[in-house]
């Protein structure tokens, strides 16, 4: 079922057009990544989204809103360099967030209590946020951002600017949320992106170059290779591969045979019939996937020859 539908979006910054005719549905659930390069416009997208910003051209439209509704209503928003007050404590905190969100003062208090639980931040719940680590103040601002039950959460970079173990403890969190609502977060990290996503935007120079869902992409940027490990002798089963009718070339890459073929689908039948009837002791066959990188390489290059 369709949560959002953006049409059209364009936004210009005096004469910088930063996103140009942005079309996208984003159906309930998802968890979708934002990815693109510095300055592809993933900030301004979100800040559009958000109603932050206001679009030249284009409509951001939840479904089942009401005419005239606030937008805010149905987003929680996380941006890039989130600013706290250090002075107050997490609670304090979220209780203030609550109140500016219209929650009656027991309920702002019993939200941010459960939400502090909720981002495991609750034992520091009455420590100053300057005391916080990196990931404790995301994880905060990620309550702060959900404290009025929205339909959507938007973080823009949430893990970028975090060490280690802030990034992996944020990266947990979203994980464990994108169970409970929908997810828009932007990343030019495309780790980030393949782990936790079910769907990309790829963005570049202010439009949406590639789009779907990761396995979709993935089928159609799989590249046609093959990886082969054996017992041992892998120059001898190299020659008996080449010979075969799907593939057109091999390479040594320390103890693994990459076979290139000319017909992936066809070269795992054959490889794996011949190994079958040769009794071949083969220890690993993976078809190489397409990393998210290889993908976005080959996108922003056609791009940019086109
Ligand atoms: P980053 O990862 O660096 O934050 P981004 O993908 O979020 O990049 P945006 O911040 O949306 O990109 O910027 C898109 C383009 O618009 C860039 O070329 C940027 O320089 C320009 N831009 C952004 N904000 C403004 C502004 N307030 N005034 C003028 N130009 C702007």
């Amino acid at each position: 079922m369709t949560l959002l539908t953006v049409k059209n979006l364009t936004k210009t910054y005096q004469d910088k057009t930063a996103v140009k005719n942005i079309n996208f549905e984003f159906q309930y659930g998802k968890c979708i990544a934002l990815i693109g390069p510095n300055g592809a416009g993933k900030t301004t997208i979100l800040r559009t989204l958000a109603g932050l910003l206001k679009p030249n051209e284009g409509s951001v439209t939840f479904t089942n809103m009401k005419p005239n509704d606030d937008i805010r209503k149905y987003i929680g928003y996380l941006p890039q360099y989130p600013v706290f007050y250090s002075w107050m404590t997490g609670l304090e905190f979220l209780i203030y967030s609550g109140r500016l969100a219209f929650l009656p003062k027991m309920e702002a208090k019993t939200r941010a209590e459960e939400l502090l639980k909720k981002v495991g931040i609750y034992d520091a719940k009455n420590q100053r946020i300057g005391k916080y680590s990196g990931g404790m103040k995301q994880r905060l601002g990620i309550a702060q951002a959900i404290i009025h039950k929205p339909k959507l959460l938007m973080l823009d970079e949430p893990v970028s600017s975090l060490d280690p173990i802030g990034r992996r403890e944020v990266l947990t969190l979203m994980e464990e949320l994108k169970h409970e609502m929908s997810i828009l977060f932007s990343t030019h990290i495309l780790s980030d992106a393949d782990e936790i996503s079910d769907e990309l935007l790829l963005l570049h120079q202010g439009e949406i170059v590639e789009a779907g869902s990761m396995s979709e992409l993935r089928q159609k940027y799989q590249t046609s290779t093959i990886k082969l490990q054996f017992k041992e002798n892998l120059e001898g089963y190299q020659s008996k591969i080449n010979a075969l009718e799907s593939i057109s070339n091999s390479y040594m890459e320390r103890d693994v045979l990459l076979v290139k073929a000319t017909d992936i689908r066809l070269a795992r039948q054959e490889i794996l019939t011949t190994a079958a009837q040769q009794n071949w002791e083969m220890t690993s066959f993976t078809l190489d996937r397409a990393s998210l990188e290889d993908m976005f390489m080959k996108v922003v290059k056609n791009e940019c020859n086109g």
